[in-house]
């Protein structure tokens, strides 16, 4: 591999340092399977459509680093729709079944609805329609979601970290109100975008008095909660483990108002621990990302918005596969240096976080969620 870092903007800014996939020598027909280090298949595809955001969630985007100063990526070092759909196709054809769009906000992507209709048009490599989805703010969800589901977008994650208002407005930092959070859900059930999720980061002493009011709103809706554990990504959210809440904490506390059982996970590398209500009223999930790795059956890879594939969220440096999109390399030769990427990836960070000099190591240098997608 050569290293290429490009200086754009600020040295200091990691968005920055990739190095550039070298095409192998020697070319092989994808097989719709492609197994890293650990034998784990490459499945899920997450792909940022953009890194601007209109909320500033204290634990993503703190207004102190995200402010009027902080660069964005320009228009023009976008991965055009065109392209993006070649990648996602090229993905495809090694296996993956699974794309979620996000970002930032990825409805603040002018046209996504667009490149929305040329992905859902995607068959996997076994011929079964591609599962395609979106995480989103749902700021702009109750005005976009017909036109999603028109362009043919399965379902939807949405974001939402407190009912309780005055606190909601404190973790989005942009006073947004709860009350058009649940206005752009329930447009998006209404147009059939279901199952609906939703993810609620969990910050001990900040949102955790939210945990039982969020599953008494919306047990028995059919949408289901998850509970995320507070986590170490990026470098500029002032992480302290003190301010993770366990999930085993968030079950416990759950399951003493409205009792909970294990139910079996779906698939093997499912993020989410499933439980149920004991009275049928529905499931919640927990994902458990700090005090329980999953690395062992990971196999999402992402996409940034400038075309930067990253074997995990806590990456500290990226592969520039827009060199290759824009480099006149065959789908052959691009989609073989994908594979050999994802055959040299030993990634497991969430396994190390508990070593000291681990987190040390990389403490700087991770990064940003906004910039790669949850
Ligand atoms: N803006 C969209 C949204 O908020 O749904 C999509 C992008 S956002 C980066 C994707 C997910 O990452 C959200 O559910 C968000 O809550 C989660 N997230 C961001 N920072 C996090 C952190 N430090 N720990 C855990 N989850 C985080
Ligand atoms: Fe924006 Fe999503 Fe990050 Fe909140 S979590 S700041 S909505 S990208
Ligand atoms: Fe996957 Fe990295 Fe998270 Fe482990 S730490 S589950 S390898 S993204």
């Amino acid at each position: 591999m050569t290293e290429t870092v490009i200086p754009i903007f600020d040295l200091r800014d990691h968005r920055y340092r990739s190095m550039t996939p070298s095409i192998p020598e020697t070319l092989l027909e994808p097989s719709g399977l492609v197994a890293d280090t650990r034998a784990r298949p490459l499945h899920d595809l997450r792909i940022s459509v953009t890194d601007r955001c209109n909320f500033r969630c204290v634990y993503c985007m703190p207004k102190e680093v995200f402010d009027k100063d902080y660069t964005f990526l320009p228009h023009s070092e976008l991965l055009s729709f065109e392209e993006i759909e070649r990648t996602a196709r090229l993905f495809v054809s090694l296996g993956v079944e699974k794309i979620r769009l996000t970002g930032g906000e990825p409805l603040l992507r002018k046209n996504i609805e667009k490149l929305v209709e040329m992905l859902a048009r995607i068959e996997t490599a076994s011929g079964k329609p591609l599962d395609l989805t979106l995480t989103t703010n749902a700021s702009l969800l109750a005005r976009k979601a017909q036109s999603l589901r028109d362009a043919g977008l399965s379902r939807v994650s949405v974001s939402l970290d407190a009912m309780d208002d005055a606190t909601f407005r404190r973790m989005n930092d942009v006073d947004f109100a709860v009350a058009d959070v649940l206005h752009g859900i329930e447009t998006a059930q209404a147009v059939g975008l279901a199952p609906i999720k939703v993810n609620m980061v969990v910050k001990r002493g900040t949102n955790d008095a939210e945990i039982v009011p969020m599953a008494r709103h919306f047990r028995g809706s059919g949408i289901i909660v998850r509970y995320i554990e507070f986590m170490d990504v990026g470098a500029s959210n002032h992480w302290q483990m003190d301010e993770v809440l366990p999930s085993t904490e968030v079950v416990r506390r759950i399951d003493e108002v409205f009792p909970l059982e294990p139910v079996q996970a779906n698939y093997a590398g499912e993020t989410a621990e499933r439980w149920r209500y004991r009275d049928g009223s529905g499931e919640i999930g927990v994902i458990s990302s700090v005090t329980h790795a999953f690395c062992g059956d990971c196999s999402r890879i992402r996409l940034s918005t400038e075309g930067r594939l990253y074997l995990c969220l806590f990456a500290t440096e990226g592969y520039d596969l827009r060199a290759l999109l824009r480099g006149g390399y065959s789908d052959l030769q691009v989609s073989n240096a994908i594979a050999q990427v994802w055959q040299g990836r030993t990634d497991n960070y969430s396994e190390q976080r508990s070593n000291p000099a681990v987190r040390q190591a990389r403490a700087e240098r991770k990064i940003e969620m906004s910039y790669i997608g949850g």
